[in-house]
């Protein structure tokens, strides 16, 4: 039965039920025939696969077969007799109607419906892609048409998938000709079947050249054994990956990275080998230039290893603020007394090992003041320091000390490279080199032990001497002296000078002999400081009319607890400096103050003399250090009194330093510290 309710079909349908045909034939002979015909026709129709449906001149069905009633969701009955329109859109129907006239008005058998826009609707209204042939058929002379009609979703999503894989295949042969790679196909006997712009740009041969050639023969392939082998690895394996020699059509040899895949067809049989071919021939070279370099250092470094291992020094490379060891020689061993493994810490290694330093006065040496760490701290060389090792067995070992640093070990010669890899490279990296200087230190200590024993012995005919001077001058000037004229007065009283000095020097170098020996101790007491300088200036300024002494303080005493002989000669010793450097005469100046901030008093000792050149500052507190100046001007001296100033000041826990131009004048300042002084 019809439904009523269906949108899709047409109101004024025509049912067949009625007993009213489409079109009726004129008389009941033909009437028949025609039925007949209709009954046979609807019997065939059944017989094709495809849905088949007839319609008349004016667009009504008139037959239908399962088919078409299963494709389009509709009964039988629900057809026969509606305009063929309900099984098309409505969007469609109204366009329909006229282009099926104009058909019917000369109509010939045709496919229809090549055009993706032909669209069939179900009855539940879902649309799906059709392709329909029409054929006009004659049934008892009228015109009908048959239509076949395919549903084409399955065809067109077939279609569309086919696209989709061609033009993913066209994107694939883009890529293919893009890549820099060498990327070609062999058939099943090695003859080149696909050939890319990279194997054009690499061999040199144009893909049109090198087709159908088999590609060993056209590269010349040097294998990495044979080509069996890489043969029977692809058959085995369905891949291989190596490095192959080739020649390029100019001549040239390339190394390439080749990777290879074997394609089998359905049956299982090898079609085809894929490869991909790296160019690594630069990459190969630099490696080799690489590897010849590393061999070379290699060498150097072995070379550079026994000679630091022939030296007697011992000498360490570190790195970082740890002072992490790179490398030492052999004889660095000996002289700590115990293996200091490469990649420890200094500081843990001695720890360990229960080594200790000292410095040349005896101080146990900080660890934060290790001279590499000096050196790693500040970038700047730390050079001749004097230090002493004492060893796990407790022996000693005075050396000597430099330290060099590097910015990095970029700076170095390359090291290798597991030498470096442990440490970030960027840490400084610090040559350090000890010295064993006991050879040196036992002849330095005969050297002081002979100047102590010779000064020793001149000490007591030397004040004889000076003595008896005094007293001949003394009695002489008292007239009890008859026989000295002019001409010998002036003598003796040369005499008396000259030994004096002499007298001077050996106590200068007596005290020097006793510090380096390390047999010098200060007697401190309380001493008042006003009274001492006033002491020192009044016995000096009697020996000179040419300069003025003046003593700067606001303080009336100033109780420090002092070795008071020992500061009276640093006193004396620097304003004795500034009379002697001032040969023109002058003002000089002498200050003393206290600073109760800091628990120190300060002296000044300024003249406007010769002064220092600058280039000789540096090392003028050295032993026997005399600056040029002073020299050319005929001067005397012996170079020992600023550095008996410097120890005696330093063993107070003073400072001393100065500040000089050349030509203008000096300025000397010492400090010492009155934390004990005693206020009386
Ligand atoms: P000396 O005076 O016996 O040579 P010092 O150790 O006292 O030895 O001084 C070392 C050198 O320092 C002197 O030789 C001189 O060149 C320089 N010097 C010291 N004091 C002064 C000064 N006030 N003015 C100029 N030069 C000085």
């Amino acid at each position: 039965m019809m439904n009523s309710q269906d949108p899709n079909l047409h109101p004024e349908k025509q049912d067949r039920t009625s007993g009213e045909l489409p079109i009726q034939p004129d008389n009941a002979e033909l009437m028949i025939s025609f039925l007949l015909t209709l009954n046979i026709l609807g019997a065939f129709l059944e017989l094709s696969p495809d849905a088949l449906i007839v319609v008349d001149t004016k667009g009504v069905i008139v037959l239908v077969n399962t088919q078409l009633e299963l494709l389009f969701g509709y009964g039988h009955d629900e057809l026969i007799g509606q305009p063929i329109e309900c099984l098309l859109p409505e969007h469609l129907r109204a366009g329909h109607v006229g282009k099926r006239t104009r058909y019917m008005q000369a109509a010939h058998p045709r496919l229809m419906g090549s055009g993706p826009d032909l669209v069939g609707q179900r009855k539940d209204r879902g649309q799906f892609p059709v392709e329909i042939s029409l054929r006009p058929i004659r049934i008892e002379r009228t015109l009908y048409v048959m239509g076949a009609v395919r549903d084409m979703t399955a065809l067109r999503d077939v279609e569309r998938e086919r696209m989709r894989i061609s033009q993913r295949l066209r994107q694939q042969d883009k890529l293919i000709s893009l890549a820099h790679d060498a990327i070609l196909v062999r058939d099943a006997e090695s003859r080149i079947v696909s050939w890319n712009e990279g194997a054009e740009h690499l061999y040199r041969w144009t893909a049109q050249e090198a087709m159908g050639k088999v590609s060993h023969s056209l590269l010349q392939t040097r294998f990495p054994s044979t080509q069996k082998a890489l043969d029977q690895t692809l058959l085995q394996h369905g891949q291989w990956q190596g490095e192959l020699n080739h020649t390029c059509r100019d001549g040239a040899r390339v190394i390439v990275e080749s990777r290879q895949v074997l394609v089998r067809d359905d049956q299982g049989v090898p079609s085809a080998i894929l490869e991909i071919n790296r160019d690594v021939t630069e990459r190969r070279r630099l490696e080799h230039l690489e590897q010849e370099a590393h061999a070379e250092m290699d060498a150097r470094l072995n070379v550079l290893q026994l000679i630091l291992d022939c030296l007697p020094n011992g000498i360490f490379l570190v790195q970082g603020p740890q002072l992490r060891l790179l490398m030492a020689n052999n004889a660095a061993a000996a002289l700590w007394g115990a293996e200091w493994a490469r990649g420890q810490p200094q500081e843990e290694f001695l720890q360990q090992q229960g080594i200790h330093l000292f410095t040349a006065s005896g101080q146990p040496l900080p660890l934060e003041d290790l001279t590499g760490r000096r050196a790693m701290a500040s970038g700047e060389p730390v050079l001749y320091r004097q230090l002493v090792i004492c060893r796990p067995d407790g022996t000693r070992l005075p050396v000597m000390v430099d330290a060099i640093p590097f910015t990095s070990l970029s700076l170095l010669p390359r090291l290798p490279q597991e030498m470096t890899l442990e440490f970030p490279s960027v840490e400084r990296v610090v040559l350090v080199v000890y010295q064993d200087v006991s050879a040196l230190k036992e002849a330095e200590r005969l050297k002081d032990q002979f100047i102590s024993l010779a000064t020793h012995e001149l000490r007591t005919p030397v004040t004889i001497v000076a003595g008896y001077a005094d007293r001949l001058l003394a009695r002489a000037a008292r007239g009890e002296e008859h026989g000295l004229d002019e001409w010998q007065r002036e003598k003796v009283q040369e005499m008396k000078l000259a030994s004096w000095q002499l007298a001077s020097l050996t106590e200068d170098l007596l005290d020097v002999t006793r510090i380096q020996a390390d047999l010098f101790s200060l007697e401190r007491c309380s001493t008042d400081l006003v009274i001492l300088t006033r002491k020192v200036i009044k016995r000096l300024q009697a020996t000179t009319d040419r300069h003025q002494l003046a003593f700067q303080t606001t303080l009336p005493q100033l109780w420090v607890k002092v070795d008071a002989v020992r500061i009276e000669q640093v006193i004396s010793n620097l304003v004795s400096n500034a009379i002697k450097y001032s040969p023109g005469g002058g003002l000089i100046e002498v200050a003393l103050e206290e600073h109760t901030e800091t628990h120190e008093v300060r002296f000044r000792i300024r003249d406007w003399g010769m002064g220092i050149p600058r280039t000789q500052q540096a090392h003028l507190f050295g032993r026997f250090v005399r600056a040029e100046n002073a020299r050319a001007a005929g001067i005397r001296g012996t170079g020992l009194g600023l550095y008996l100033c410097r120890e005696l000041i330093e063993r107070h826990g003073g400072h001393i330093s100065f500040e000089s131009e050349e030509g203008v004048g000096s300025t000397f300042f010492f400090s010492l510290p009155c934390l004990e002084s005693v206020l009386q």
